[in-house]
């Protein structure tokens, strides 16, 4: 979606507010796609006394795989995002992100895009205490033990001891 900012500023309002949904299921976030489904975004572009404020809020389903059983794992991942809009430069002396512009109007679609996969965690499990695959035969130890037998060097017991202590 494009916004355009004459609009805005011809329309003699000062918030121009909006949702839609985009389609991001090719959108690549740690070697997964994890958008499958529509992100939804809604946002206000305001005029400050002539400094344009892009407020975007971003809801994103996500489907993606525990980073050590390798189960699917789905929720809702929600983002906000402030930025200044100029088509002039900016000394940035604020914490907002700046977007330079080269026309008239905003892509909305990249600026999502980006704040959205800059939000991201790199990786996302199961649950806090997932037990992962044993690295012997590759079973789901969260269904139980697998019962391999699993020989720790006797120095590094010793140690292991030290640290549960
Ligand atoms: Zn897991
Ligand atoms: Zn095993």
């Amino acid at each position: 979606m494009k916004i355009s900012i004459n609009r805005l500023r011809d329309s003699g309002k000062t918030e121009f507010p909006f949702s839609y949904d985009l389609d991001l299921h090719d959108l690549e976030c740690s070697y997964d796609r994890p958008f499958r489904d529509p992100v939804h975004v809604s946002g206000v572009l305001a005029d400050r006394a002539g400094i344009l404020e892009l407020t975007l809020e971003i809801e994103a389903p996500v489907t993606t795989q525990c980073a050590r059983c390798g189960k699917e794992i789905h929720f809702m991942h929600r983002t906000e995002t402030k930025n200044v809009v100029s088509d002039q430069e900016l000394s940035n002396d604020s914490d907002e992100e700046i977007i330079y512009l080269k026309s008239d109007e905003i892509e909305l679609d990249e600026i999502v895009s980006s704040s959205l996969l800059l939000s991201m965690d790199m990786v996302y499990l199961c649950s806090e205490d997932c037990k992962g695959l044993c690295s012997e035969c590759g079973a789901d130890l969260n269904l139980g033990p697998c019962g391999c037998k699993k020989e720790i060097d006797p120095r590094l017991a010793k140690l292991k001891d030290l640290l549960e202590k």
